[in-house]
């Protein structure tokens, strides 16, 4: 029987009608340089999105085409992810931070044609520029100096200029939900960066499970802080969630540095906030020493990028009440898929046994483990497999490769993250199988001796990458940070984990560095630690 319903499609035309309209006095507001915080409502800025749509329409944008931003998060990144997806053209959000040539390869690959960038960013894509051979245009936010950008055959222009004097009203087209809307590459830890492209469908399923109330209950009470850059899976789908609920936006723009953090923190107020664990220890440092700042209007702090240390959740709790809950996912699923939410009726140390797990699936996503054979493996809390997802929002191919058998098994994602799953759903990641340390024929989960040591009070950073070793093969070796004032030796630290873990796993090499490297998305770089470790420039005490 054919149902009754109307076929709407779900896009992000939608979100932003929404949005702009029933909750058009909600506000995106910027951290600006001095300190003070620029505001737009969102009624504005689907005006001023009408005008960028029109715009880009006017210096040839159409179709499918690829319109790339080079942006912090900002108002003016804000319009491009209302303008760019609802014209029918498709955002690509170019992660600022990864090296000229990927960001080269990556440009060309999605094969942008004009490109947003902030101002403060010139100096970044002025290099590549020439480069980047289907981009006709560059679009400049701020006021500086467009010079540097200026070539033969390329139309640069400032943001303002460019949308002044266009309608405030732009012709929506009808979309296909199922058409790509916004494109983000994986960071290319192996190999080249693989491009995912989110349908309209899947980015309005995705936000409507981040309001969810075990999602990451957005409303039209919060207001949200985004740090975890727009260009890293969509800011977590934080963008489109505050529109379909309402939420105001704070965006923190470059500032990302603790206290720039916690004074936006404490003088607008935000109820929730995303950002990968790194930012979170910086700020709880921070706070540590500069008490008078207050971030207690925080409820909820959506954590995840990389496994969250307890301990840096209690503080959160114990010191401020604030909700620090864990959630797991990646660039191929939107990202969110997992959220660690127990249920408030279980026992208060069963519940932070489970909020120290990356959570159960959310609504929308099914989870499996799968050992080495291809063996399903039972959510029994022990059996050990690569973890697997399906869902609206989960990528089931790359743009531009046909198939890819590597990364897709019988119509699921394999994840290439290790755990279990016990009988309630809930995941415990050990490791990613590229982080995996094989000792002697066993695993060393790195991340469990991490999370362990980031608990020790003279630690402040702390990852463990596995080395090569004659008589077992691989071993752990733990690099650390220590905090200001403190000396701890090595054996203090293993005598730490000495019980916590099985005698085999307790790291012989250490080696204290001033900090640990971090990915794009501020997450440890193991990779160029190995590297670092191999080419000798790691000073390692072995005990
Ligand atoms: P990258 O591959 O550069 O890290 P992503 O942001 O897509 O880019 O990262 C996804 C990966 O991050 C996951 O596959 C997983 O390994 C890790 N991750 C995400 N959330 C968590 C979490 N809560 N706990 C442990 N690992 C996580």
């Amino acid at each position: 029987m054919k149902s009754t319903m109307m076929n709407v499609p779900l896009t992000t035309a939608a979100i932003m009608r929404h949005g702009s309209t029933v909750h058009g006095s909600a506000t995106v507001r910027t951290l600006q340089p001095d300190g003070s915080v620029k505001t737009g409502t969102f009624a504005e800025i689907g005006r001023r999105a009408a005008q960028l749509a029109n715009a880009l329409r006017g210096s040839g944008v159409t179709g499918d085409e690829r319109v790339a931003t080079f942006m912090w998060n900002n108002q003016e990144h804000v319009e491009a992810y209302c303008a760019v997806p609802s014209m029918g053209a498709v955002l690509h959000t170019l992660n600022l931070r990864l090296t000229p040539e990927q960001i080269v390869y990556i440009g060309n690959h999605a094969e942008d044609r004009v490109v947003i960038v902030d101002g403060s960013v010139v100096p970044l894509l002025a290099p590549v520029l020439p480069q980047l051979s289907s981009v006709h245009t560059v679009i400049v936010t701020g006021d500086v100096d467009l010079a540097p950008l200026r070539r033969d055959g390329l139309a640069v222009v400032g943001y303002e200029e460019f949308i002044a004097d266009q309608p405030e009203t732009f012709d929506w087209p009808d979309l296909d939900e199922q058409s790509a809307a916004a494109m983000c590459y994986t960071s290319g830890t192996t190999g080249n960066p693989k491009g995912v492209a989110y349908s309209h469908r899947s980015t309005y399923l995705h936000s409507m499970a981040a309001c969810a109330a075990d999602g990451l209950r957005v409303s039209s009470d919060d207001r949200v802080l985004a740090i975890v850059p727009m260009f890293h899976a969509n800011a977590w789908g934080l963008v489109y969630a505050a529109f379909l609920a309402g939420a105001d936006l704070l965006m923190p723009e470059r500032f990302l540095q603790a206290e720039p953090l916690v004074r936006l923190i404490d003088g607008e107020k935000p109820t929730i906030a995303g950002a990968v664990p790194t930012i979170w220890n910086d700020v709880l440092h921070f706070l540590e020493t500069h008490a008078s700042y207050d971030v207690t209007s925080l409820n909820l702090v959506a954590c995840g990028g990389s496994a969250v240390p307890l301990h840096l959740m209690k503080a959160f709790q114990e010191k401020y009440g604030i909700h620090v809950v864990q959630a797991w996912g990646m660039t191929e699923t939107s990202p969110l898929a997992s959220i660690a939410r127990p249920s408030a009726s279980l026992d208060v140390d069963e519940q932070w046994r489970l909020r120290a797990t990356q959570g159960r699936p959310v609504a929308g996503v099914e989870l499996r483990i799968v050992d080495d054979g291809g063996n399903v493996l039972p959510h029994d809390g022990a059996s050990v497999g690569e973890l697997q997802v399906r869902g609206p929002w989960i990528t089931g191919s790359y743009f531009g490769e046909d198939e890819d058998t590597d990364k897709f098994e019988d119509g699921w994602l394999r994840t290439g993250d290790v755990g279990r799953v016990d009988e309630r759903s809930f995941v415990t990641l050990t490791d990613r199988t590229k982080d995996v340390i094989k000792s002697g024929g066993e695993w060393i989960s790195s991340v469990e001796l991490e999370l362990l040591l980031a608990g020790h009070p003279d630690v402040l950073e702390v990852t463990v990458i596995g080395v090569p070793d004659e008589k077992w093969q691989e071993r752990p070796l733990a690099v650390v940070v220590v905090r200001e004032g403190r000396d701890p030796s090595p054996a203090d630290l293993r005598d730490f984990l000495d019980g916590k873990v099985a005698k085999w796993w307790l790291p012989e090499r250490w080696s204290f560095v001033s900090e640990v490297p971090k990915t794009s998305v501020g997450k440890f770089d193991k990779k160029r630690l190995r590297s670092s470790h191999s080419d000798g420039e790691l000073t390692v005490v072995e005990i």
